[in-house]
């Protein structure tokens, strides 16, 4: 499990502590070692870029972000290959879910917004583990939406740096970045490497 430095309450998990989008003991497991509840607010992930206030646990409906000012709410989503990008304010944290279909729809920058209109300015943010650009192939039509993003995989074809691409859409804020590749190192769940159902979990709360 992966606590981005400087974080008050957030996390990232990897595949040794299971399903998290499925398994709910795995997800009382991760509670219990985060000293969190194990009621936690999602949302059915659609790679789009709605954005939701969280006040209660359980499914929000569907979108792809949520943020809260409640104190204890942890507010997730979950990802194999795609980003856990996690956001945080003073008073209120949020959290999106990030392939490339919802960077282009603006989740991260929709995220960012409605937590400023909410009066929780970002202050930080941290993107969890994702596909890498050694290994984010794409098509030319894909590759075309990210023109200062590109790059090249390890066997030399056209990919996305996703992480770069929802980096530049922070600009301003302090920013921390897993490493790892989740397609690259087997202790990820990845969708492209293995077509899995099951997914990691990226998890903000505010304490
Ligand atoms: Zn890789």
């Amino acid at each position: 499990m992966i606590r981005p430095p400087g974080f008050r309450g957030a996390a990232f998990t990897s595949a040794q502590h299971g399903d998290l989008r499925n398994d709910h003991k795995a997800r009382g497991a991760i509670a219990a070692r985060l000293n969190i509840p194990d009621a936690w607010a999602t949302v059915n992930q659609v790679h789009g870029a709605v954005v939701v206030e969280a006040w209660e646990p359980g499914s929000q409906g569907k979108a792809d972000s949520m943020y809260t000012g409640r104190s204890g709410l942890p507010v997730a989503v979950f990802t194999a290959d795609c980003l856990a990008v996690v956001l945080e304010a003073d008073r209120g944290v949020g959290i999106a879910h990030a392939g490339w279909r919802g960077v282009v729809a603006g989740v991260v920058e929709n995220l960012r917004a409605a937590m400023e209109t909410a009066g929780w300015t970002p202050l930080r943010c941290a993107v969890g583990p994702g596909i890498g650009p050694c290994c984010f192939e794409v098509g030319p039509e894909v590759a075309a939406r990210f023109p200062a993003n590109t790059a090249t995989t390890t066997w030399g074809t056209v990919s996305v740096d996703l992480a770069a691409a929802v980096a530049a859409r922070l600009d301003g804020m302090d920013l921390w970045q897993a490493e790892a590749c989740t397609r690259c190192a087997d202790e990820y769940f990845s969708h492209r490497r293995d077509a899995t159902s099951a997914r990691m979990a990226g998890i903000v709360w505010l304490p």
